[in-house]
């Protein structure tokens, strides 16, 4: 770590309402810091024996933010894809097979794909932790973690679709403990890399006893609760079983909805739903292509903003989503609001970058030291490369078209460098801190390891992914 001056053609500031672009924009770091953002002639000239970083044909902006990401499963990518139950004929009978080391390669993998491709944050959300947090630091990436709390017991994923979850609240409690116990022990660790949220899995998945005293608990201690909410018809078919009532209104009735929670996905929310939600300053992360890949529905995500709520984006989970790449995310969300309504005006470019950067930080309050270039915030950024054929041309007149092409064109390979808390951690498109060859290469031997230990379950169940390879489709 040290100090820099990195200058851009195009400086993508996210202050203001807007994008907050500068042509020609320099930003000085200091540290773990953002010191000074400015024209680059007067930087240049303010602090002539600086190190430079970025150049005349590069773009510079603030690192991504996937508010949403499951990096413990990502060594399930591609096993349910094109299938009608994802979760539990496509993923469980494989999750069930998983071992503590699969956990460790397969989120390691997520975190190299996502930080080359510009994600500097990840809130992850996975149970146990401890690994994926040695990950993080390991590579030096910033991560927002929710320890996933329910109260699901081991055999669940053998339940007839449709039959009502059975909840042991003994689980929440020792999963509610761990997740206390995992920020106690790592809070103070990585530099202030790694910031906490509580992350209660979902309103149907733990009863409404422990998730009042999670409630309570974020009161106190100001921790955020990560959750998903209305993530899919199961979800609302368990909440009408168990109360009788829809999972929006129970949370409300339970006093859970405020500015304090972060709701994931909202697929099903209905128009009132989403804008009691919104209007009581709930945020919500929308993960476009998870859910349509998952689900073929679009959240509504624009229902959610127009009602003046903030939204960020996320990519969920590999074996959904498949990638983990928030350009991805970004023009997912783009183009599939437009084809929903129909109207190519909705969902712009700056939009999308905004839900990527300074919105997802206020979603996941940390709107003071991330999401902008701005001096006193954390050097989170980017130096992207615009000799780049995805990024040519690059214009300033008549219009600038440097917002809609990072969206619709760039697949994040144009992403150079990138820094996190001040310090290089991607150079010439290079992870400075781990092999990635290597890591790949176990990777990919843990993954085959488990499909064989997974064989059985898989082959003997009603598998649509199997039928599809029989018959010559995979
Ligand atoms: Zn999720």
């Amino acid at each position: 770590m040290g100090s820099f001056l990195i200058a851009g053609r195009f400086m993508l500031t996210m202050t203001g309402s807007g994008i907050g672009i500068i042509e020609n924009g320099a930003v000085v770091v200091e540290g773990q810091e953002i010191k000074e953002v400015g024209a680059s002639s007067e930087l240049e000239k303010k602090y002539p024996g600086l190190p430079r970083l970025g150049g005349r044909d590069k773009i510079v902006m603030p690192g991504l933010i996937d508010a949403h990401i499951h990096t413990g499963i990502a060594l399930l990518r591609g096993t349910a894809q094109d299938t009608k139950n994802w979760m539990q004929q496509g993923i469980a009978p494989f999750k069930r097979h998983m071992q503590p080391r699969d956990i460790r390669l397969g989120s390691m993998v997520n975190i190299m794909e996502g930080l080359k491709n510009g994600t500097t944050t990840f809130a992850d959300y996975d149970f146990p932790l401890d690994d994926i947090i040695e990950n993080y630091l390991e590579i030096g990436a910033r991560a927002c973690l929710a320890s996933t709390i329910n109260e699901l017991s081991p055999g669940m994923d053998k339940l007839k679709i449709g039959e009502l979850y059975p909840l042991d609240e003994s689980i929440g409690r020792e999963r509610l403990a761990k997740a206390l116990e995992l920020i106690e022990k790592w809070e103070s660790r990585g530099e202030g890399r790694l910031t906490f949220l509580l992350g209660p899995q979902g309103p149907d998945m733990l009863g409404e006893k422990l998730l009042g005293e999670i409630k309570d608990l974020s009161r106190k201690q100001g921790y955020k609760i990560h959750m998903h909410v209305a993530q899919g018809d199961r979800e609302i078919d368990q909440m009408e079983k168990r109360y009788g009532i829809r999972s929006v209104p129970f949370l409300e009735k339970q006093g859970l909805i405020d500015e304090d929670l972060i709701a994931v996905h909202l697929t099903e929310a209905t128009d009132l739903e989403t804008r009691l939600l919104a209007e009581k300053g709930a945020k919500m992360v929308h993960c476009p292509g998870s859910i349509g890949i998952i689900d073929g529905l679009v959240p509504p995500v624009l229902e959610f903003l127009q009602a003046g709520g903030q939204a960020a984006l996320g990519s969920d989970q590999a074996p959904g989503n498949n990638c983990n790449n928030m350009f991805n995310e970004m023009k997912m969300a783009c183009v599939l609001n437009k084809v929903k309504k129909g109207d190519p005006t909705v969902m712009p470019a700056w939009k999308a970058l905004r839900m990527a950067t300074i919105e997802a930080a206020n979603v996941l309050g940390l709107e003071n030291i991330l999401g902008s270039l701005e001096p006193g915030k954390k050097a989170d950024l980017l130096i992207i490369d615009l000799n780049q054929p995805t990024l040519v041309p690059a214009l300033s007149h008549p219009v600038r078209n440097i917002a809609p092409n990072l969206v619709y064109s760039a697949r994040g390979n144009e992403v150079e460098t990138v820094l996190i808390n001040g310090e290089i951690v991607v150079e010439k498109r290079k992870i400075k801190k781990v092999d990635e060859e290597e890591i790949c290469r176990e990777a990919n031997k843990a993954g085959v390891e488990l499909g064989e230990r997974a064989a059985e379950d898989i082959l003997s169940s009603a598998n649509e992914m199997v039928k599809m390879m029989e018959e010559g489709y995979l």
